[in-house]
């Protein structure tokens, strides 16, 4: 989560009062950026990586694991260690939603060198030593994406009761609100005014493993954990129930941005880059487990979808718009609505809610219809958290209230103008990837992104299918097994560039849309098939046509191999080797039951894999990691002459 502004932070009622005034000067903000920086050009590729770690504590006596709720304590060492060596300027920590979570980046971007795509596995690794020195014994960090007993009776370290009456943040039945990340009093309000502004708690549903043994229906009797009512009648029969923003946003997962040279091919990217949103979600699928019990899908999308849903009753279109303003279709957080290029214009098939004012706004100041829908989209939320030092800003220093919309829009990529005052160009997110157990893995995925935007850039690869199918593409990429059992729409000719339509109104180029794609498997998209060449070898067709060096061959060489053995099936994802681990535990007793017991000797096995004492041929193959021992001179060199003052917040 992005962090914004410190301070004072209003009541929901005063900041739904300034919903209006938050948006109003938003735009400006917005249109003033624009305005500037619409036409700067050659920035160069950087790009950085966002890991998501979770502290846990192992009691081995008792042979019990728990979240460890410490990041406030930790943050602060890190900040300070930070300040005093230089060393650790290679890191930057941040705090995130939850009390036992931490974010690290490395301390500025990596830059367009092919020969940087080696540094950040090295910097992945520091991350964690310089956590793992501040750390008590039985103390450490894990790279999951979801605890698996998150939500049970003493899942944190120390334990607290959650307190479900409407005085507590998430009033949740599960969730402590000191779970909640304390230090910054962001999280705590946005939990808060997420259930306000609903009018009722968040409600969780997700499917449940039916196991031979397992309750049927399943459903179980909220009462006993002090349910009014709300909750057993939100819960849905063979689903599992959480009623909390922490069950989605204390998960953790794998981020990367990356700068683009120009708005425009920041716009492209974006597009291109959204149909691979759910094929990299099903092949970094990490969460099969919520709550203790086994689910039926792999991904925590749709948790975190509806953790964070303060949608109203109308405006979820069950009771009829009286109140409101828009029937919406999406949470807050969810996948993209919208193309942003030209070539993207016709593919834009889903019916986007957009504010229309702040829409007739921004075309009045000569932006083009498809960025000002965006933006317009974007802007149809209110604010859901706003301090009092913030209210009255200069709209044209400042962004404050446009960031405020914008980072509350968690969308599976993220469209992001340069910040005022710096050096930073147009940048693009990409969002939707589980987080992996090793860095040897996290750095896999994020070469394999960079990359693939390098070859869309350089072969101008066509990846556009009509929204809609990207949606559907999304539930599919979350069920269970996907990565090797899905099949997925994706365009059949990625090769033949589309002339985009020369007015904004289309020409005729809408027709025949449907011929363009197909449904293929994850293994077919990624490795290829006689009439399709695949994203691993257009990758490396890229790395051929710009002679990439031999070191960085070697080291990119691995992360593809890990993606293209994921995708074909031979490695397994997170998500069925956890599975795997708990269906053949001898304790697991068939009722999609995940025991105390079962969650220790998993978490107990994850952190001896990610820490390399044991092999897990499930998952990956032998590899060699680039530390920063072998990282070779001229790396090191080019690393040490990046630009050290370009970083965004
Ligand atoms: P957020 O939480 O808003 O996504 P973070 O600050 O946590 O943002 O992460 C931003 C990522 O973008 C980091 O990995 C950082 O290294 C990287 N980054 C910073 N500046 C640039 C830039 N100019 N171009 C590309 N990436 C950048
Ligand atoms: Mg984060
Ligand atoms: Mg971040
Ligand atoms: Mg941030
Ligand atoms: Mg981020
Ligand atoms: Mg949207």
């Amino acid at each position: 989560m992005g962090l914004l502004s410190e301070g004072s932070p209003l009541s929901w009622e005063e900041t739904k009062s300034y919903a209006d005034h938050v948006r109003k000067h938003g735009v400006k903000q917005f249109i003033n950026q624009y305005r500037k920086l619409k036409d700067r050009q050659k920035d160069v590729l950087y790009w950085g990586d966002e890991v998501e770690y979770m502290l846990i504590r192992f009691d081995h006596e008792k042979e019990v694991v728990q979240l460890l709720l410490k990041s406030t304590e930790l943050l602060s060492s890190l900040q300070k260690q930070n300040l005093e060596s230089k060393a650790n300027a290679q890191i930057l920590w941040h705090p995130e939603y939850a009390q036992y979570m931490v974010e690290g980046t490395p301390g500025s971007p990596f830059g367009c060198l092919m020969a940087h795509l080696n540094l950040v596995e090295a910097n992945m690794k520091l991350r964690r030593e310089s956590i793992g020195k501040l750390l008590k014994t039985g103390e450490r960090i894990a790279s999951i994406t979801a605890f698996p007993r998150v939500g049970c009776s003493n899942f944190t370290y120390p334990s607290y009761k959650p307190n479900p009456t409407p005085s507590g943040c998430s009033s949740s039945l599960f969730f402590p609100d000191e779970a909640i990340h304390s230090s910054h009093p962001r999280f705590k309000t946005l939990t808060r005014n997420v259930r306000l502004r609903r009018k009722e708690k968040v409600a969780i549903n997700i499917p449940i493993f039916k196991d031979k043994n397992t309750m049927s229906p399943f459903l179980e009797d909220l009462s006993i954990y002090g349910d009014n009512g709300e909750s057993q009648n939100a819960a849905k029969p063979d689903h599992i129930y959480m009623d909390a923003m922490g069950f989605g946003m204390g998960c953790c997962c794998l981020q990367l941005t990356f700068q683009a040279c120009n708005i425009g091919e920041a716009r492209l990217l974006y597009d291109h880059l959204a149909p691979i949103c759910p094929i990299m979600m099903a092949l970094s699928a990490a969460t099969p487990i919520y709550r203790g019990y086994l689910a039926d899908t792999d991904c925590r999308w749709s948790v975190i979808v509806q953790s964070v849903d303060d949608r109203t009753r109308e405006e979820r279109g069950l009771e009829p718009l009286k109140h409101d303003r828009f029937l919406i279709n999406k949470s807050r957080y969810d996948s993209i609505d919208s193309y942003l290029s030209e070539e993207g214009r016709c593919y834009n098939d889903l019916q986007l809610v957009y504010d229309k004012e702040i829409y007739e706004e921004l075309m009045a100041e000569g932006i083009d219809d498809l960025l000002s829908q965006h933006i317009a989209h974007l802007f149809i939320r209110d604010p859901i958290s706003l301090f009092e030092e913030k209210i009255n800003q200069n709209d044209s220093t400042d962004t404050d209230h446009f960031e405020n919309i914008q980072s509350t829009n968690w969308q599976s990529l993220r469209f992001k103008p340069p910040p005022p005052g710096s050096n930073i160009g147009w940048r693009v997110e990409f969002r939707p990837m589980e987080i992996q157990l090793s860095d040897f893995e996290n750095a896999a995925y994020v070469v394999f992104i960079v990359l693939v935007t390098r070859a869309i850039l350089t072969f101008k690869l066509n990846l556009l299918i009509p929204i809609s199918k990207v949606d559907e593409n999304m539930v599919t990429a979350q069920q269970n097994n996907a990565a090797r059992l899905g099949k997925f729409y994706f365009r059949k000719d990625i090769l033949t560039v589309n002339s985009p339509p020369e007015a904004a109104e289309c020409v005729g180029c809408c027709e025949r849309i449907d011929e363009k794609y197909t449904l293929m498997t994850i293994n077919e998209i990624i490795n290829g098939k006689e009439d399709f060449p695949g994203l691993v070898p257009m990758v490396n067709k890229y790395l051929d046509y710009i002679e990439c060096d031999v070191d960085t061959r070697c080291t990119v060489l691995q992360y593809l191999k890990l993606i293209s053995k994921r995708a074909s099936g031979e490695l397994l994802t997170m998500a069925q080797w956890t599975r795997q681990f708990v269906t053949n535990h001898e304790d697991y007793k068939n009722d999609s039951v995940v025991s105390d017991k079962i969650n220790y000797d998993f978490l107990m096995e994850c952190d001896k894999i990610a820490y390399g004492e044991h092999d897990c041929p499930q998952l990956f193959f032998k590899y060699h990691s680039r530390t920063r021992d072998n990282i070779p001179a001229a790396v090191s060199k080019a690393e040490a002459n990046l630009n050290r003052k370009i970083y965004a917040s």
